[in-house]
Parts: C-alpha cells; structure tokens; sequence
C-alpha cells in the first residue's frame, strides 16, 4: 500500500505517520509523534451507521441492552458495568450540583448508578433505545446524537466519561477538544478503552469480530492514551491498565487472583485488556 493512503494522525494533527501493518485486511498507521495507532482509511458516516446497525443486533448488544433495562426496571439499578462503576463512582464524589454526562451511555445503566451516588447526570447517544429508556425507564435526560452535534452549554460538567468509545472514533483528537469546552475548567475526563499494550488477542473467534477494524479504528497504549490527552488540553492524572484478566471480574478471591496472575505472568500477560484513564481540563488556551 503507498503512503498517499494514509492520514493525517487524528490523535494530534500531524502528518508524521508510518505503515503499522493491517489488521482484518485494514490498514493500520502509526504516528511517529504521539504514537496514535489507527485505521488509516476509516469508513465514511453512511457506513459506520449500516456496519454499526448490523453489529448491533447481530453482535449481542441489543440482547445485552434489554437484559439492563429489566435489571434498572426490576432493581432499581443494575450489575452491568460493575468495575466501571466501582472504580469511579467510588472514587469520584460529587459535590452539591456536580453536573456529569456521559457520551454514548447505551440504555443508562451508568448514569443510573452516578444519579444514585448523588451525581446530575445526562447522556448522550446515537441509539433510540437510550432515549425511549431515559423517557420510560429511569427518567435520566438523554440528548440524542454525537458530542459534534448535540447542543450543550459550555463549560458546565464536572465530569464527562466515555467508556469503550474512544477506540471507535475516527477524530479522537477532536473529540478530546470538544469534550474540553463542555467541561467547566479543572473538570474530570474520564474513560476506558482496550489496551493494546495488554498481550491478549485483538481477535477472539467466539466473541466476533467486535474489536477489530472497521468497529476499532483505534488502538491505545498507556503512552499513546496519555500523549492524546497532553495535546489535546488534559493533564493526565492516571492511565493505568487493569492488573490483570481476572481482576477485570472484580473477584476478591485474593489467592486465586494471586495464581491466575502468576499464570498469565509466564505468558507476558501482565496488563490486563482495558485501560482506565482520568485526565483534568486545563485552563486557558492550550
Ligand atoms: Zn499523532
């Protein structure tokens, strides 16, 4: 494939990229600058929105998504997402009248979770089942659409989190710099994202075709996570991969984590799948 195929980096702007491979029969891009791993020819908006539509219902998802809304239904809450909720909500509290929103927040199971920890929280998301499910559900304001182009007051969030949606974005830079002027100045950026650092498969059988191009255009590490958010007006506070596989589970069953870990140790599966990150809005121009 020539050079004239690949893209400007969509992580920091610059045209310093390398041929990184392909994937799926995608070609990848590296940025010599802030390492940004990405799909260099992503799919236009017309057929993101038709793959999307069939990975939707094909892939579990919608299955996945009514399971939640019995749980919010029936328990006023619901075990979805637990590590995210943990990991956040435990360390993260509001004070009076802290605004949160959450982009691409499903049917709202996360934002269920943040109003009971005391939390305003609002969505945003392109499906209309989030949006039938905060009008009969759980009454939490969603705003249908994307972060481009939904209308929201700037500087108003305390916090905005995203979980596993940066990995989809085809201009995460641009998204990092938006969410930045709808966050008041010193507010929270909070997301998860796949771990390419981790050494476990970007391509399981079982599970599809899910976290392969052209549903990942993205591809993270610790330092390319953190580099993003450098050049784009955040100072990053932690971005950390899980330990391991087995603690993603949330399981307090230290021995046996213990063991698990040493395993996957011996492979070089030190870092578990995901990375979660906490980054703060800088003030003034960047
Ligand atoms: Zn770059």
């Amino acid at each position: 494939m020539d050079s004239l195929k690949m893209r400007d980096c969509p992580g920091c702007g610059c045209a310093k990229v390398v041929m990184e491979g392909s994937l799926m029969g995608w070609p990848l891009q590296r940025c010599t600058s802030c390492r940004l791993v990405t799909v260099s020819n992503p799919p236009d908006e017309a057929q993101l929105q038709d793959i999307y539509n069939k990975v939707y219902v094909r892939g579990g998802l919608y299955q996945s998504h009514l399971k939640e809304l019995e749980e919010i239904r029936a328990l006023g809450t619901s075990r979805q997402g637990f590590y995210r909720n943990q990991v956040f909500l435990k360390r993260f509290r509001p004070a009076k009248g802290d605004r949160l929103l959450e982009v691409g927040c499903g049917v709202g199971a996360f934002l269920v979770a943040a109003r009971n920890e005391g939390w305003l929280a609002e969505g945003v998301d392109l499906s209309e089942e989030a949006l039938q499910a905060s009008a009969s559900v759980h009454g939490v304001p969603v705003h249908h659409g994307t972060l481009d182009t939904v209308n929201l007051t700037h500087g108003t969030y305390a916090a905005l989190v995203c979980w596993e949606v940066m990995e989809h974005l085809v201009q995460p830079g641009r998204f990092l710099a938006r969410a930045r002027t709808l966050l008041l100045p010193g507010g929270l950026f909070i997301c998860s994202v796949p771990n390419e650092g981790s050494k476990v498969p970007r391509y399981v059988e079982k599970l599809g075709a899910a976290s392969v191009p052209p549903i990942h255009l993205n591809f993270f590490d610790c330092q390319s996570l953190t580099r993003l958010f450098e050049l784009n007006g955040f100072i990053p506070v932690s971005v950390a991969p899980q330990k391991s596989l087995w603690s993603m589970a949330g399981r307090s069953d230290h021995m046996v984590r213990w063991f698990f870990d040493q395993c996957l140790a011996l492979v070089g599966m030190t870092e578990g799948p995901k990375l979660f990150a906490v980054a703060r809005s800088k003030s003034g121009d960047v």
